[in-house]
């Protein structure tokens, strides 16, 4: 448990620069002065809210910089609900990705992440039914958990837990659920089963971090009564290193790519209000440590280790900080005969990096490939070299998962290279690389994570490990590092990635959904990556027995690591309409393989592997299109134009930029990717083509866009003005306001049993003002709120027709929603049908 515990409190100790997001981090003097005073200050501060991006880096910067306090930022979710602005990756795809983006926030302001196990389901407009989905027990006993980890003195919620209503579900269920822990943490009957690993604790105080726009203006702000709040200057200018508090905060704000969330940093005064929740307010109103002893004395026997490193600021040498070493090892000594263990721990992390940081002490251990298998052999290139005047000496080399001591004995003289081959044997029983909340199936609402000790563990657990004992001053320090793989890029340089733990193979069902419009067999494409060298086997593909799959095996044989191959079974349908889930399972020496492994590779985040069940969706379904011919103009990204080839249609990409009266005349109907005049610049100067190629008789489909940051106002060839309306319970009733229009009829008829099966939600940002032009189809609402009418317009337009829609199309044609592709083609056919009698158009 204590290795386990010891990675999740992990300090990132404060720096200010900017590295590839996996290099080693390389103090400089300044940084590591930081680094020093810091080591003095122990008290701990917990920012709780519910998503990657709630949090106020500002304030996390500051407590982190300015205070030196031990900062960290509780994000219920890893933010797997919302929409992705850098890739395709959705749902728990997008929840690695954001997890990914936090942690090198944390980096920038100098804070560390937490998560709890929920799960960010999708927008959520009231708490009560964000407790319900998420399982309100499992995730207050997460709070308390890293409450009882963490130790804050200090707790601080993004949200108030007074105006549930007012926003996201998700927030108002962080601060109820916040405020709920406050007192339960310290109490020993509540979870107690936590209490073999954690004592219970008491956080002195709580506060709500209050911004004017929960107040609805600056002046209403103002006015309020803030006899319980404090308030801090937080526009700090760091003169040694440069920046202010805010210019930090924004580079800390804009790892959110993922989001578009990049932001801009200011200068000078600027204050933060935090409002008394709960405890005693601070006589210093400019300080939430008042009265809280923040020194070594708080540890019992600390107070001599405050003194020393009270010392070792004093004589701090901003030219040589390898003279604070001695010093510093001597305090490491001393950390290490604590008979408390939080501090202790905390402490001996960061001294540690300290005192690497101080002797430029580089210590790294590369694996020849990325990728390796259980039960391989690493051939580990090593480097160590100490580049300062102190003594020092590589006793041992430990690696782990093995525990393989290997003595060394090698004196580390100034700047003298050590380079060590290694040898690295992984164990069979090794476990393969992959987030660990994932690893288990979890309910729509919470991951599963088996092992109590896990929770709360922001980032993948990585086990491949070396660990070098280096005799420094005469005293022994181990130092840990993850074992590695890089390589020089041409255009990016030194390109760092940790080992990667993968099976012996993996496979992949190219695509996602596959549909059947008639009872035609379909070539089925089945990718094979080899995960060590020659790998040999049979591949099949499992589907229930109403489809037929030929052949019933296909052998493989990857000669070389890193090797695919694509093959093809031939699969014919059912004859009515059905869905199915099909598996493709590899065998290998009796072995069974049933992963998909999925790479997410961006150039800010950790390269991260993913591996999935390797699974598809096949679906059976009576579909009619009039095979119209399609030019999608991608928007922020989305699978859409795949979903549709599925459907039968022919697509063509088309590029904005391109776009002319005379292209355009290839196509029957022009349909914009989600947020396309959002993201699109080159869609503003296009609208009157488009809206001439729907007057010819043609049809123009729009897909949902945000209010702000339109590129256009011109949206569509009559007024309409989008909403932040949205129904984000999927399973909502949807009424049909004009049931005889065509898109309800032909040439496939909608029934209400087509908006069954939904995932995550409906629709979102509706119009809620648009010209009489346009006729609403549907309706429906979340419970408790008035009908929303904007999901579906149409209107004509000289011959043809303009299509408005919010349904979330991105999210449900991927996931095989056959509804969805029925109401679809519909729209898409809306010029070739014709409104049909009443009597047919009924329910
Ligand atoms: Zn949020």
């Amino acid at each position: 448990m204590q290795k386990v515990l010891i990675q999740s409190l992990v300090i990132f100790l404060l720096s200010f620069q900017i590295t590839n997001a996996q290099q080693p981090q390389k103090s400089n003097s300044v940084e590591i002065y930081n680094q020093i005073l810091k080591l003095n200050f122990l008290g701990s501060v917990l920012y709780i809210a519910a998503h990657p991006d709630d949090e106020n880096t500002r304030l996390i910067s500051y407590f982190s910089n300015e205070t030196k306090a031990r900062t960290s930022y509780l994000s219920l979710t890893r933010g797997d609900g919302g929409q992705n602005l850098i890739g395709p990756q959705l749902r728990e795809l997008l929840g690695v990705i954001r997890t990914q983006e936090l942690i090198e926030a944390r980096k920038i302001d100098g804070g560390e992440q937490f998560f709890t196990r929920a799960n960010d389901f999708g927008f959520s407009k009231n708490p009560g039914e964000t407790l319900e989905i998420w399982d309100k027990e499992k995730v207050l006993a997460d709070i308390i958990w890293t409450i009882r980890k963490f130790q804050p003195d200090v707790i601080i919620n993004r949200f108030d837990h007074r105006t549930a209503g007012n926003t996201h579900g998700h927030h108002s269920a962080s601060a109820i659920l916040s405020v709920e822990s406050f007192d339960k943490a310290n109490n020993p009957a509540i979870f107690p089963e936590q209490l073999k690993w954690v004592k219970p604790w008491q956080t002195k105080r709580q506060f709500f971090n209050p911004s004017w726009w929960f107040y609805g203006s600056q002046a209403k702000f103002d006015a309020a009564d803030k006899s319980n709040f404090i308030s801090m200057q937080t526009g700090v200018y760091y003169a040694s290193t440069g920046k202010s508090n805010q210019e930090i905060a924004a580079l800390s704000r804009s790892c959110h790519q993922s989001q578009g969330f990049g932001s801009t940093g200011s200068r000078g005064e600027e204050t933060e209000y935090l409002e008394l929740i709960n405890g005693e307010l601070p006589k210093d109103k400019a300080n939430v440590f008042h009265g809280i002893d923040t020194t070594w004395n708080r540890v019992k026997g600390g107070k001599p280790i405050g003194e020393l490193i009270s010392k070792i600021v004093a004589e701090f040498d901003f030219v040589n900080p390898s003279a604070s070493i001695p010093d510093l090892a001597k305090a490491y000594s001393m950390i290490q005969s604590l008979d408390e263990n939080h501090w202790k721990q905390i402490k001996s992390e960061e001294i540690k990096k300290t005192i690497a940081a101080c002797a430029g002490l580089y210590l790294e251990a590369v694996a020849q490939n990325q990728e390796a298998t259980p039960e391989s052999l690493l051939k580990l290139k090593i480097e160590a070299i100490n580049r300062s005047p102190i003594e020092m000496k590589l006793i041992n080399v430990t690696t782990l998962p093995e525990q393989k001591n290997t003595p060394q004995n090698i004196v580390l003289k100034n700047n003298l290279l050590h380079k060590i081959n290694f040898d690295l044997e992984l164990p069979s029983t090794m476990e393969y690389t992959q987030a660990y909340w994932l690893k288990n199936k979890g309910t729509e609402g919470i991951y599963t994570v088996a092992d109590q000790k896990n929770i709360g563990i922001p980032d993948i657990i990585r086990e491949v490990k070396v660990v070098f004992n280096v005799l420094i001053n005469g005293v022994e320090i181990p130092f840990e590092r993850n074992v590695i793989y890089k390589y020089n890029d041409d255009v990016k340089g030194e390109v760092y990635n940790y080992l990667d733990v993968v099976p012996e193979v993996t496979t992949s069902i190219l695509d996602k959904v596959s549909l059947f419009t008639t009872a035609k067999k379909k070539y089925i494409a089945v990718k094979i990556k080899a995960g060590k060298d020659g790998v040999k086997g049979d591949l099949q593909l499992e589907l229930p027995k109403s489809w037929i799959v030929l052949p019933k095996s296909i052998p493989f044989n990857l000669d070389i690591k890193g090797l695919e191959q694509t093959v093809y079974f031939e699969v014919t349908p059912p004859n009515s309409p059905e869905e199915a889930v099909a598996k493709s399972i590899a065998f290998v020496d009796g072995k069974r393989f049933d992963k998909e492994q999925i790479i997410i590779d961006f150039d800010h985040i950790t390269k991260q592997q993913v591996l999935k069940s390797s699974e598809s969706k096949f679906i059976r379904l009576d579909l009619q299109t009039n095979n119209e011919r399609i030019a999608y103009i991608m928007g922020a990204g989305d699978d859409v134009p795949n979903s549709l080839m599925q459907m039968g249609y022919k697509v063509t990409l088309l590029n904005p930029e391109e776009i002319t009266p005379e292209k355009l005349d290839n196509f029957d109907v022009v349909m914009t990717g989600v947020r396309a005049y959002n993201t699109v610049q080159a869609l503003a100067n296009k609208q009157n083509i488009l809206f001439d190629f729907v007057k010819g008789g043609k049809t123009m489909l729009v897909q949902y866009n945000t209010p702000n940051d339109l590129v256009t106002e011109n949206l569509a060839p009559f007024p309409l003005k989008i909403s932040r309306d949205r129904v984000t319970e999927e399973n909502a009733e949807v009424r049909f306001l004009a049931p005889n229009n065509a898109v309800l009829n032909a040439p496939n008829p909608i029934t209400a049993k087509d908006f069954q099966g939904w995932k995550q939600e409906q629709g979102l940002y509706y119009p809620n003002e648009y010209d009489k032009a346009f006729t609403p189809i549907l309706s429906s609402n979340d419970k408790g709120e008035t009908p929303k009418n904007g999901a579906l317009l149409i209107a004509p337009y000289g011959k043809g027709h303009y299509i408005y829609t919010g349904l979330s199309f991105f999210r449900e044609l991927p996931e095989g929603v056959s509804g969805a592709y029925k109401l679809l083609a519909n729209m898409l056919s809306v010029k070739s049908t014709v409104t049909i009698p009443a009597e047919k158009g009924k329910l």
